[in-house]
């Protein structure tokens, strides 16, 4: 029986969907993309936008014509009501009980093997008592690399956030599971893992910090892994943690959620952080790792973001030579601070700005690529399409292979450098230099 799980969102619901691919396949379903027909589809939703929950509703009316379609995910956990309004038969599992889905294909198995059609053996399923870590999914359906889901929920209240009402508060995987699991991924073939969480840098056990995680998780680890951080929220970065980051096994490349340079606009959105801490981030890592791959996330238009407060953050950007920039037009949540927010800038500025910042970050990308020609890296290979093998570099640059060793397989990793004519304009071609 065909079954696709069908993800929207962050890193953190792609890990989430690999755990639950995993267990229909380990009850021996066929897992498919979302081309393909299925007898059941899931979809995990997001809610951090209005186009996420706008793209969700397609796709749920689009599934739901073709099959039976399970909707879970932080959308599903604040609009319930809505999704199920969208067709008949639609089976909401709110973000609170998406780790049940984990029990839910051996459930089906059992029932249908008692004479139940798939209809009746998913209407009979029940609450399990499965734990929102429960996803250590053994085989990655979407992917060639693994998640690992050391952390959920968020404490901070940011004005613009509705992720933190959908997932609550912050908790986290006890360090010994983090490192055992870590372990099985990489005797399982995985040699590259991304650790992932709603807010990754609020990992705390016992007052060490993700600093603390990590520096077990390397003294357990052998030397041919590779660690990778989803996204990094700004406020919980410390020295402790940025030191693990010289350790050659955590790659160059980091993604922080900066949102805005400006400290009015920062305090404004309740966050926990100022200019002068991202600064300081900024600097450590371009002083710990050989240009390092830093992308960030900005809103443009949130409230407070005068022309002056706009200019800090985009001079901030461009002396900072991030390499990407994903910019977001500020759009106000329902169940957020800002919903009704009296200092909301108009539209056609934010959307002025948010183009002004695009082609910045084209920019800053372009000469960023280009500062890769003839350097070596680390790459990984990740599949073969159309006889060419593809890979991802340390520094999360998709990378086409010129000369693959026969013997190359899906997660090897090799020493390569980047051919002299790297542009971002295509992708990238490296050398295998052993
Ligand atoms: S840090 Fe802020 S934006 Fe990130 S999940 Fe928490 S509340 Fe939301």
């Amino acid at each position: 029986m065909n079954v696709c799980v069908y993800t929207l969102g962050c890193r953190l619901n792609q890990c989430e969907s690999e755990g639950i691919a995993d267990a229909f396949t380990a009850e021996g379903f066929n897992i498919v993309n979302d081309k393909e027909a299925a007898e059941i589809y899931i979809v995990n939703t997001c809610t951090v936008t209005s186009k996420a929950e706008q793209k969700a509703r397609r796709m749920i009316r689009h599934f739901a014509h073709d099959g039976i379609c399970i909707v879970t995910g932080c959308y599903a956990q604040m609009n319930r009501g809505d999704i199920e309004a969208l067709a008949e038969g639609i089976v909401v599992v709110p973000l609170d009980k998406k780790a049940h889905l984990l029990t839910l294909p051996k459930h089906i198995k059992v029932a249908m093997e008692s004479g139940m059609d798939l209809k009746e053996a998913v209407g009979s399923f029940t609450d399990s008592k499965a734990s929102v870590f429960d996803y250590d999914a053994a085989s990655f359906s979407y992917h060639s690399r693994a998640y690992l889901k050391v952390q959920d929920g968020c404490d901070n209240n940011c004005g613009y956030c509705r992720v933190h009402v959908a997932r609550g508060p912050s908790q986290f995987l006890e360090p010994e599971k983090v490192v055992e699991r870590a372990l099985q991924l990489k005797k399982e073939g995985f040699n590259e893992i991304m650790l992932t969480g709603v807010n990754l840098t609020m990992y705390d056990h016992k007052g060490e910090g993700l600093g603390g995680l990590i520096e077990k998780l390397l003294a357990a680890s052998d030397s041919d892994v590779r660690y990778r951080m989803s996204s990094m929220e700004a406020d919980h970065v410390d020295d402790r943690l940025l030191n693990t980051f010289k350790d050659p096994r955590i790659q160059p490349h980091f993604h922080i959620p900066m949102q805005s340079a400006s400290n009015k606009v920062l305090e404004r959105a309740n966050r926990k952080y100022d200019k002068n801490h991202l600064i300081y981030i900024v600097n450590k890592l371009k002083e710990i790792k050989d240009d390092p791959f830093i992308a960030i996330d900005v809103i443009t238009g949130l409230p407070q973001e005068d022309d002056e407060a706009f200019e800090e953050t985009y001079e901030f950007i461009k002396e900072a030579k991030f390499a990407k920039c994903h910019v977001f037009p500020f759009s106000p949540r329902p169940n957020t601070d800002f919903y009704h927010a009296k200092d909301k800038v108009p539209e056609y500025l934010r959307d002025e700005r948010a183009a002004k910042l695009r082609a910045l970050s084209d920019e800053l990308h372009s000469e960023y690529m280009e500062r890769q020609r003839g350097k070596e890296c680390d790459v990984i290979f990740q599949a073969r399409k159309k006889g060419v093998y593809t890979g991802l570099t340390g520094n999360y640059i998709d990378v086409l292979i010129e000369n693959p060793p026969a013997f190359a397989k899906e997660g090897m990793l090799f020493r390569a450098r980047f051919n002299d004519d790297v542009t971002s304009k295509k992708t990238p071609y490296v050398t295998i230099l052993e």
